[in-house]
């Protein structure tokens, strides 16, 4: 099931979409994360529905923190020459970088170069410390598609990465948390004013999203609406004020935002 947020008469609300249409529900998104098992159950349907088109979208979901791995694809380790990490290389994202599909990425004035990563992003659906590999599956609500935008000349000029993937604006994610599907084995790719510049298999992944929510887990208590981004594949690269950049995977859609 494709769930999302929209924003209608100055409201978030919360929704389905069907594949033709977007049904809107009475439940918060962290409360149909908590039973999406048995969403149906638990979340009356409101009779509005409404074409995609005609919808904004909102942040799928309002994080306490994004965790991201970095150098988590095989192809993108071969392409930068490096060793498999042995354990995840972890970084956070501040929520203030969070905007949704169809949102402008602001260009910071202190970089001179902005770069592009497509990765697949796991959402937290209910608080976890702790959590073993073989129980992950409890604490994973769904999946949905992240823009890890990172300022790499301030990247390769600090020595913590903060600055370089903390700006306003740097976290674009949605539209749609997608609840079933088979995070590793879906095709990956990323379009930069329409030719593909990322194409990859998320069976490239070094560590699993189940590997992930156990190693972070021990670090730190993983809240509802969480999300983990699970890095990057080959193909890195710049983007330009004007450009459009859009990213693929398979189940779950597009995430398309323009850089300005
Ligand atoms: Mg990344």
């Amino acid at each position: 099931m494709k769930f999302l947020r929209f924003i209608e008469n100055n409201k978030i609300k919360t929704g389905y979409f069907d594949g033709e249409k977007v049904i809107e529900l009475t439940d918060s998104m962290e409360e149909i994360l908590k039973n999406w098992d048995n969403w149906k159950y638990m979340s009356k349907q409101v009779k509005m529905s409404y074409s995609l088109e005609d919808i904004q979208f909102a942040p799928p979901t309002t994080p306490s923190k994004i965790v991201c791995v970095g150098l988590n694809y095989k192809d993108h380790a071969e392409e930068l020459n490096m060793e498999l990490p042995y354990e995840p290389k972890i970084f956070l994202k501040p929520p203030n970088t969070v905007i949704p599909a169809n949102a402008t990425i602001g260009y910071p004035k202190m970089s001179n170069e902005v770069d592009y990563e497509a990765e697949l992003a796991i959402v937290i659906s209910k608080s976890g410390k702790n959590i073993e590999m073989e129980e992950a599956h409890e604490y994973i609500g769904g999946y949905t598609i992240l823009n890890d935008v990172t300022a790499r000349d301030l990247q390769r000029k600090d020595e913590q990465w903060t600055r370089a993937k903390s700006f306003d604006t740097f976290c674009p994610i949605g539209p749609f948390i997608e609840t079933e599907m088979d995070p590793m084995n879906q095709a990956i790719s990323l379009k930069l004013n329409g030719e593909i510049k990322q194409e990859s298999n998320t069976s490239n992944m070094i560590f699993s999203p189940k590997e992930l929510v156990e190693f972070i887990s021990h670090i730190m208590t993983l809240n509802p609406g969480d999300i983990i981004a699970t890095g990057t594949p080959a193909g890195v690269g710049e983007m330009n004020i004007g450009d459009e950049v859009e990213i693929a995977i398979e189940d779950i859609g597009y995430l398309k935002n323009k850089l300005l």
